[in-house]
């Protein structure tokens, strides 16, 4: 016995495109959660005349969907509206055309930024997000170029002679080839060309215009960076902020300096923009140390728990000589007590051009001390001091509080793990587009899709329906403010970078 087999049956009701996919289908909540979110401003960019375009809410989700599954070539994603079922119920049966899918996704970037934010705001009304405890951190993710490709102002030069020379050669050969007469078309062998020469002469103009050192010609905005393997790869760096209740990424942004240093400040106005409220635990790590970050911090009451580069090789105690800690500093008498006890007075002061000069404080007695050798190779041991020392210091004594280091350990397993889904479990190690404004559309929609994958996990754990729960939030009113929020702060051009910007930013809050 067989079950029938029949492929010209006919059905005696039209399929419903809801039967498409399971009720709990990823792709059923990423679909309910862009329906409530309001794209008035995507929609006000489309112009009422001409041919109807597709709708961007149609847009929007195949994107993500694809994003969500590792698809992220337009072509492909186009393939899928005929070939998967998730495509065509979100796609309503249409099937946009790769390049109508490429330009919506190259050109709203304001408007994925926007997404982004409701969809936070559809977590914190879900009760996702916890008591304002933030953990930062960046990793680098490659951009589309090669790192052959990243080449300094001689080397962009000799390519171009050798274009040049090139291209007279060819020139040379038509002209023999075809007299006075002029061809039907150029050769691609010189359209090749002369595309490229292009690309190079604008590299070069933006490496002169911007002062750098080397340049991708591939990707002009991409920069130099070293990963955790070691490989140097023309790459962005991504910023993230996660809330430590339900690992919701509050705030995100691509920047192509591959230091996070500069990053603490950015990263807090993001978060002030899309959840209206500060941090009030900030957990990061060595990289994100700077004493002007600390001092910052603390002057806008936030707690941050953030070590220096030294903290974790001084607590590990496999220093060669005796580490900078094991001597104590006594502000009243202006003298640090060495680990044999001996008083280190001041003696002078290094002068330095960016940094607030340095004091430095001398060993008086290291000639005849029986522990010479575990502390300097030198003649006498010289301790430096920053004049805002007190704030490592500060810091260190938080870190190692019992509450310090289980605060820390949970930074590890609240931002950790979503760089890592990001880039084992869907795949992003590269970047497809290129241009820093174009790969941060990607990187904000990894970061939107991450975030739906949480609510549905949230909405799984806790038995809820979604379309219930976003009835009850009064939502659409809460998304609606949103833009609104934005659209202020835009106007009020306190995204600048520096500290000066962030407290600027809280004044006008
Ligand atoms: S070598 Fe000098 S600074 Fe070091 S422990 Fe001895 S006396 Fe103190």
């Amino acid at each position: 016995m067989f079950k029938k087999y029949d492929q010209k049956q006919q059905f005696l009701l039209p399929l419903s495109l809801e039967d498409f996919i399971a009720e709990d289908h990823m792709g059923r909540i990423l679909n309910d959660i862009i329906d409530a979110i309001d794209i008035t401003t995507i929609e006000a960019k489309y112009s009422k005349d001409g041919c109807p375009a597709y709708h961007p809410l149609l847009l929007i989700k195949i994107l993500l969907y694809g994003y969500m599954i590792n698809i992220r070539s337009s072509r492909e994603i186009h393939k899928m509206t005929h070939t998967d079922t998730a495509f065509m119920f979100l796609a309503a049966m249409q099937h946009p055309d790769f390049r109508t899918i490429c330009r919506f996704r190259s050109t709203h970037l304001d408007s994925i930024k926007d997404v982004f934010s409701q969809v936070v705001t559809v977590c914190k009304e879900m009760g996702m997000l916890g008591v304002g405890k933030i953990s930062l951190d960046g990793t680098k993710i490659k951009a589309n170029a090669s790192v052959r490709q990243s080449k300094s102002a001689d080397a962009l030069d000799k390519e171009i002679d050798k274009i040049l020379k090139e291209s007279i050669e060819i020139d040379k050969a038509e002209d023999e080839m075809y007299g006075d007469s002029i061809p039907y078309q150029m050769p691609k062998e010189l359209v090749d060309k002369t595309k490229r020469l292009e690309k190079i002469k604008a590299a070069k103009k933006k490496l002169e215009e911007e002062k750098l050192e080397k340049i991708n010609v591939t990707d002009n905005d991409a920069k130099i960076m070293k990963h955790k393997d070691g490989t140097l790869k023309p790459s962005y760096n991504g910023q993230i902020a996660v809330d430590d209740k339900e690992q919701v990424i509050v705030a995100a942004d691509l920047v192509t300096d591959p230091n996070d240093l500069h990053q603490v400040d950015p990263m807090i106005q993001l978060i002030w923009a899309t959840m209206g409220y500060r941090p009030s635990i900030l957990l990061a790590d060595a990289g994100y140390f700077s004493y002007d970050n600390i001092d910052l911090l603390n002057q806008i009451g936030i707690d941050s728990y953030i070590p220096d580069n030294f903290y974790k090789v001084e607590g590990l105690g496999k220093t060669k000589y005796f580490t900078k800690s094991m001597f104590r500093f006594d502000k009243e008498n202006d003298c640090y007590y060495c680990p044999a006890g001996i008083t280190m007075p001041f003696k002078w002061v290094q002068k330095r051009d960016d940094e607030p000069d340095l004091k430095k404080y001398i060993g008086n007695h290291c000639s005849v001390c029986v522990l010479k050798n575990a502390c300097t190779k030198a003649e006498k041991r010289i301790i430096s001091r920053d004049p805002r020392e007190h704030l490592m210091e500060d810091m260190r004594k938080k870190l190692r509080t019992e509450k310090g280091e289980e605060l820390y350990q949970e930074r590890m397993s609240t931002v950790e793990p979503v760089f890592g889904q990001m880039k084992q479990n869907r795949g992003f190690t590269e970047f497809l587009l290129r241009g820093k404004d174009k790969a941060k559309v990607e990187f904000i929609m990894m970061c939107i899709v991450h975030n739906i994958e949480k609510i549905g996990e949230f909405l799984k754990r806790e038995a809820k329906d979604l379309k219930e729960v976003l009835r009850k939030g009064n939502l659409l009113d809460n998304l609606g403010n949103i833009g609104e929020i934005m659209m202020n702060f835009a106007g009020k051009k306190l995204f600048s970078s520096g500290n000066g910007g962030l407290i600027n930013f809280f004044n006008w809050i």
